[in-house]
C-alpha cells in the first residue's frame, strides 16, 4: 500500500514526545512489510538540511481559502535510510521558529493556521507528485482537518477514495479554534455543526479527525477503551463511544536501532539480560554525572518527562522528603515544563545533595544514560495513552513503578510476589500515598529480595516490544479502512 504519514513531528530532529518516536520507528517498520511510506513534516528553524536532502525545483502550491495560493519549498530525503521518504515543508512564515507547538509565552497564536497550513499542504503534496496514497494516517488534532477535507471539498477529487486513519495520542490537546479558521482552510461553512467539528460554536479540530476518519486508533487499548468514560474522554467521549467500532487500541513498540542496551553508543558500557556487568558501569556513570554518592548497593530511581500535570510529578515532589528520610534511594531528575516542578525538583537537589540529582531541560542522550545507569524508573501519571520510556526502562533492566492507568497497563506486568513474576510495580490511585508505598515496595524488593528482583529484571528485559507486532496491526487496520473507503457512496 502506499500511505502517507502525516505529523508534525518526526524524531529525532524535531520531537516534543512519543509521537515523533511513533512515527519514526512505525514509518520504518511499514516498510520492512513490504509498504511504500511518505512522512510529511514542517521543516523548523534549526533543522541544518544535510547533502542528503533534494530540494524539488518548482516550489510546491498550498491552496488555501478564499482563493488564497501559497507556494513553500519542498524538500525529500531517503529517511535515515530506511526506504521511508520523508518530505519536509519549508514555509518560514509558520515553521522557521524552533518551537512545534509552545513559544516563551505559551502555545503560538497562530497554531490555527499554522497546523491547517499542515493538513492542507498533505494533500496538496499528492497533486504536486501526482501521487495518491491508498491511506492518509493523521496523527492527533494537527492533522484532524485532513479527514474534513476528504469528507468534503476532496470528495469528488482524485483524493476522494484516499481512506484516512486518525490516530488519537493524547486527546487532552484538541486544537480548539474560532470559527473563522474555515474560512481560512477554504473548508464550507456547513461542516461547523455538532456531528462534524463544531464544539460551542467553536472549531476542534480533533473532533472534526475523529467524525470524519475512515478508521481510528489510539496507542494501547486500555486507553482505546478509557477515553469513552467521561473520567479521560475530555468531553469527546460521547464522540468517540459513537465510533466505537471504527476504533482499535494498538501500543507503540519501540525502535529499537535507537533504544537498544547491546548496541546504544549513548551509554557508557553495552549489556544484555545475560550479562549486566555493563549495567553496573552505567550506573556508576550516572552517580557520578548528577553527582551522587557513587555506591552500587544503593536503587537509583530515575525519571524522565515533560513536567507537566498529566505526568503525576508533583506526587514525587510531595513525597522527596518523606522518602529521603525513610528510605535510602537515589533519584534522578530528567525534565522540562511547568516551572513549580523545575524549580521544586532544583530545591530538592540542593536539599538533598548526593542522593537527589536533576538536570531542567531537555537531553537525548542523558535520557539514555538514566534508562541504562537507574534500577527502576518512575511514571505516576495521571494518564497515559501509551507512554514509551516504560517499554524503554524495560528493555534496559530498570523496573518501572508506574501508575495503573492507559497504555501503562497493557505493557507492564503487575509483580506477583508468590510466584516472582511481573516486570513492574503498579499502583491504582494518583495519590502521594500510594506511590510512597509503591516505591517503599519496589526499595524492599531490591534490599531484601534480590533474587526476586533478578527475575524480575530479566522478565522485563525479555518483554517483546519491538515494532514488528504493532506495524502488522496498523498494516490490518489500514486494509480495513481502505476497504470501508471503498464502499462510500454519494
Ligand atoms: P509523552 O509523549 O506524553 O511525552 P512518552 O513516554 O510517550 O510521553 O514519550 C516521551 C518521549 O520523550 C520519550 O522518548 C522520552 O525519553 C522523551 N523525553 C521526554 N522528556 C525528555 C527530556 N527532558 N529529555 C530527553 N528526552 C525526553
Amino acid at each position: 500500500m502506499k500511505i502517507l504519514m502525516v505529523s508534525p513531528e518526526v524524531a529525532p530532529y524535531a520531537k516534543v514526545g512519543g509521537l515523533a518516536d511513533m512515527v519514526a520507528a512505525l514509518s520504518k517498520a511499514l516498510v520492512k512489510l513490504g509498504h511504500e511510506v511518505r512522512i510529511i513534516c514542517p521543516k523548523y528553524g534549526g533543522w541544518d538540511l544535510s547533502r542528503d536532502y533534494k530540494a524539488y525545483p518548482e516550489p510546491m502550491i498550498v491552496n488555501l481559502g478564499y482563493g488564497r495560493v501559497e507556494f513553500c519549498q519542498l524538500w525529500e530525503t531517503n529517511f535515515e535510510d530506511s526506504g521511508v521518504k520523508l518530505n519536509l515543508i519549508e514555509y518560514n512564515k509558520y515553521f522557521a521558529r524552533h518551537e512545534i507547538y509552545t513559544g516563551p509565552w505559551g502555545s503560538h497564536a497562530d497554531n490555527n493556521e499554522r497546523f491547517t497550513f499542515l493538513s492542507r499542504a498533505a494533500m496538496d503534496l499528492c497533486y504536486y507528485l501526482n501521487w495518491v496514497p491508498d491511506v492518509i494516517h493523521c496523527n492527533d488534532w494537527t492533522t484532524g482537518l485532513i479527514p474534513v477535507y476528504l469528507n468534503t471539498i476532496e470528495w469528488r477529487k482524485p483524493l476522494g477514495n484516499v481512506a484516512s486513519v486518525f490516530s488519537i495520542h493524547n486527546l487532552m490537546h484538541q486544537g480548539i479554534f474560532g470559527p473563522e479558521v474555515l474560512g481560512f482552510a477554504g473548508l464550507p461553512a456547513h461542516v461547523l455543526r455538532e456531528d462534524c467539528l463544531e464544539a460551542l460554536g467553536n472549531v476542534n479540530m480533533m473532533k472534526g479527525g475523529i467524525y470524519n476518519a475512515t478508521k481510528l486508533t489510539t496507542v494501547s487499548p486500555n486507553y482505546a477503551r478509557e477515553i469513552q468514560t467521561a473520567e479521560y474522554g475530555c468531553g469527546l467521549d460521547p464522540v468517540i463511544k459513537f465510533r466505537a467500532s471504527d476504533l482499535v487500541g494498538i501500543v507503540n513498540g519501540i525502535d529499537t536501532d535507537i533504544w537498544n542496551p547491546e548496541t546504544d553508543k549513548l551509554i557508557k558500557a553495552n549489556f544484555s539480560k545475560d550479562d549486566l556487568s555493563g549495567k553496573a558501569i552505567c550506573k556508576k556513570d550516572l552517580q557520578e554525572l548528577f553527582h551522587l554518592e557513587v555506591n552500587d548497593s544503593i536503587p537509583v530511581m530515575g525519571v524522565i518527562s515533560r513536567l507537566v500535570d498529566q505526568k503525576g510529578l508533583d506526587l514525587l515532589l510531595n513525597i522527596i522528603p518523606w522518602i529521603m528520610h525513610e528510605m535510602h534511594i537515589q533519584i534522578v531528575i530528567l525534565g522540562t515544563g511547568e516551572s513549580f516542578l523545575e524549580n521544586g525538583f532544583n530545591q530538592m537537589a540542593a536539599l538533598y545533595p548526593g542522593r537527589v540529582g536533576v538536570y531542567i531541560g531537555y537531553k537525548e542522550s542523558l535520557a539514555h544514560k538514566i534508562e541504562a545507569g537507574s534500577d527502576f524508573f518512575i511514571m505516576p501519571s495521571r494518564f497515559e495513552p501509551c507512554g514509551l520510556n516504560q517499554l524503554y526502562s524495560m528493555q534496559y533492566g530498570t523496573l518501572p513503578i508506574a501508575r495503573a492507568t492507559g497504555g501503562l497497563v497493557d505493557t507492564i506486568a503487575q509483580y506477583q510476589e508468590d510466584k516472582d513474576e511481573g516486570t513492574g510495580f503498579l499502583f491504582q490511585h494518583p495519590t502521594p500515598e500510594a506511590l510512597y508505598y509503591t516505591i517503599g515496595w519496589a526499595c524492599a524488593t531490591y534490599y531484601d529480595r534480590k533474587s526476586a528482583y533478578k527475575k524480575l529484571q530479566h522478565n522485563a528485559m525479555s518483554h517483546e516490544c519491538s515494532w514488528d507486532k504493532s506495524a502488522k496491526h496498523y498494516s490490518e487496520t489500514y486494509e480495513w479502512a481502505v476497504e470501508a473507503r471503498s464502499k462510500r457512496f454519494g
